[in-house]
């Protein structure tokens, strides 16, 4: 288009964009192999630098790539054994490479551009070299073979997606056809295609003789394939509604309509009025409800640790019993990392806490998404005839804070507030603080109260998706909490700082007529670990030897609830402890604490002098501590702590766990990591 003196002086910047291309391209390629090295044992193929170029940008048009990918990119890998060793192997490479052909692939249209600005000619020898050495290189290195996509997506298609492989073969012609294109009428076509075609063939090799290898090992798989559901098995809805505090919810006797849902769920079903978690963080207290081992046992304490893979969870115990499960979560703590997705079919842990990351302290909500991602879900489950029944478990979010209700939400627990306080980053905004004007205090606790009547009214369409479908009679609906909030009750804002009720008290609720008695109230202390047995004996299943706590014994044990639910014979049943543990990075100690129905000892551990004990009949709000009267208890309980303490403290079922960029972002986001 133009003479050749001018294109010599634009050529510079062309082939200085081509190399960088290549570079890039590259560099993809090798970062996606070093990071998989180097997280081999995380795995999971979710926590390699996966399309994560591509993912930045669609992520600001809200398309999330990941969620097109198959369920096992969630799923941890068991490397210890060979099978899925292998198995890892060769889907991490092949989903290294798979990201570097689509980089390449985007960049395709420019090299196009700049072939026709930039013919090749014999007098350059910069283009020269560039045409002949470099760019031939990096569409091998780049576009390095295409065609694996076929037997990769062959692999992928016997987890369910036999679709996949259409596109996979689509792709790959594509990347032929524009490799011919491009060197259409030279010799060296023949070479670069050969030169693919013996990578190909050698990574075929590879990858079949490892599917050889894997068929020899799978048999033992085989021997754990899904037993039918009994045909009476009912549905089950799970929903945790993360820092709902209990004495928030209207039929707990808060005044303000903040849950007309949750009333009437446990009109129609059964109130536990004291439910105890055992820690004020997210973390943990899911640990605890999905495994029913405390904190003490599962060991995931802070940050940086997950549950080992032979910790058995509800959905396994389910899964085991013929049910379809289903996960669907909106925050990082509930990420497969630290193990939660353990026996589900499918686990959603990205979708929606994309969007808190995204709007951590913004007006966006999660609860309409999380809706819809198991309303879709349900209604595939409808579509397929209902083959099995379903464990849905829902995490919900828009409770904690920032607390920023949409409309009307935003307003209808304080229409009158004029100040200047809001809702918005509420951990770190300073005019929120011990001490603050008490008209403004409240308007904070409003906006709380108005994200808590957003968050029941999404709850009531979830069960309004069941009551559609016909199913909702057949669903046991279990609705609770991981934690509360403290508003300064004891100076501090937020949770995981204390283990006063505030923070651990939590809201449980059940419906499921045919065998959950409507109306019925039970005024006994119960734990958040008591939930799993509680499901697993409502839906007529009873707990395997390998579920929940196995050092926790008698009355401290985790407890089938359903015989407190029975009005006629309370008197029969044993009073339960609750352990409470919080171990924070920042935190002076670890915290300690055993509740009663009647006391409360909180002590930080190995340092008894600063031990506060509470009568939690006369002092329902834990400030008159009775360590320095020598109220009689005091023995008693610290003698349980300790006895507790000193089976738990070893054996824990935790490990280390390696935290992507992605998911220390989405941690920081939330305000949880400096
Ligand atoms: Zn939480």
């Amino acid at each position: 288009m133009s003479g050749r003196e001018n294109t010599s002086r634009s050529v510079y910047p062309v082939q200085m964009f081509l190399v960088a291309a290549t570079v890039a391209t590259v560099t993809l390629t090798l970062a996606n192999i070093a990071w998989f090295t180097v997280t081999v044992h995380v795995a999971r193929l979710r926590e390699l630098e996966l399309l994560s170029l591509l993912r930045f940008g669609l992520e600001r048009a809200d398309l999330n790539p990941l969620a097109l990918l198959p369920d096992i990119v969630s799923r941890p890998f068991e490397m210890g054994d060979p099978s899925a060793l292998c198995q890892f192997v060769l889907l991490g490479l092949g989903f290294s490479v798979l990201a570097s052909a689509l980089a390449a692939l985007i960049l395709m249209p420019l090299v196009f551009v700049m072939a026709w600005l930039v013919p090749p000619t014999a007098q350059n020898t910069a283009q020269r070299w560039w045409w002949e050495r470099a760019f031939p290189a990096a569409v091998i290195i780049g576009f390095l073979l295409p065609a694996a996509r076929v037997p990769l997506l062959a692999a992928l298609a016997r987890w369910g997606r036999p679709g996949l492989i259409g596109w996979g073969l689509a792709g790959s012609l594509l990347t032929w056809g524009v490799l011919l294109g491009l060197f259409g009428r030279r010799r060296r076509t023949v070479r670069i295609l050969l030169t693919c075609a013996v990578l190909e063939i050698g990574f075929t090799a590879i990858a079949v003789s490892g599917m050889a290898v894997d068929a020899i090992v799978r048999p033992h798989d085989e021997a754990i394939a899904q037993p039918p559901a009994s045909p009476q098995a009912p549905n089950i809805l799970l929903v945790s509604i993360d820092s709902l505090r209990r004495d928030h919810v209207h039929c707990y006797g808060y005044p303000p309509d903040t849950t007309p849902v949750i009333d009437t769920l446990a009109r129609d079903g059964t109130m536990f009025r004291t439910v105890v978690s055992p820690a004020s963080w997210t973390l943990p207290a899911h640990l605890t409800l999905l495994t029913s081992l405390p904190p003490e046992e599962h060991g995931v304490v802070d940050d940086g640790s997950s549950v080992r893979e032979s910790v058995v969870f509800l959905a396994e115990v389910l899964w085991r019993s013929g049910y379809t499960t289903a996960g669907f979560v909106s925050a990082p703590y509930l990420d497969a990392a630290y193990g939660f997705s353990q026996g589900f079919d499918h686990y959603d842990d990205y979708t929606v806490a994309k969007a808190t990351f995204k709007a951590s302290d913004s007006e966006t909500k999660t609860s309409p998404a999380l809706e819809t991602l198991a309303g879709d879900w349900l209604t595939q489950w409808n579509h397929d005839g209902r083959q099995r029944p379903f464990f849905i478990f829902l995490h919900m979010w828009d409770v904690h804070y920032d607390y920023t209700p949409p409309a009307p939400y935003d307003t209808m627990f304080d229409p009158d507030y004029h100040g200047s306080v809001d809702g918005r980053n509420f951990i770190h905004n300073e005019q929120v603080h011990a001490g603050m004007d008490a008209r403004d205090l409240a308007h904070v606790i409003a906006l709380y109260d108005g994200e808590i009547r957003f968050t029941d009214t999404y709850l009531g369409r979830v069960l309004g998706r069941l009551r559609g479908l016909g199913v909702l009679d057949n669903t046991l609906v279990v609705v609770t909490a991981d934690h509360g909030d403290e508003f300064f009750e004891h100076g501090r804002k937020g949770h995981a700082k204390t283990l006063y009720d505030e923070s651990v008290l939590v809201p449980l609720v059940m419906r499921f007529p045919p065998k959950v008695p409507a109306g019925t109230v039970v005024d006994s202390q119960v734990r958040l670990m008591d939930v799993g047995p509680t499901i697993l004996a409502l839906v007529g299943l009873g707990r395997p030897q390998d579920f929940g706590s196995k050092r926790l014994r008698g009355a401290e044990a985790p407890q089938d609830l359903s015989r407190w639910m029975n009005a006629a014979r309370p008197a029969a049943l044993p009073p339960l402890t609750a352990f409470g543990d919080l171990e924070l990075a920042d935190a002076p100690a670890q915290i300690t604490s055993i509740r009663t129905d009647g006391h409360k000892l909180i002590e930080p551990l190995h340092d008894s002098a600063r031990a506060e004990l509470y009568d939690l009949q006369t002092d329902p709000g834990e400030h008159a501590n009775l360590t320095d009267v020598g109220a009689p208890p005091l023995k008693a309980l610290r003698d349980q702590l300790a006895a507790w303490h000193a089976v738990s403290s070893d054996g824990r079922q935790s490990q280390a766990v390696v935290l992507s960029q992605e998911h220390r972002e989405l941690l920081r986001a939330l305000g949880y990591l400096k």
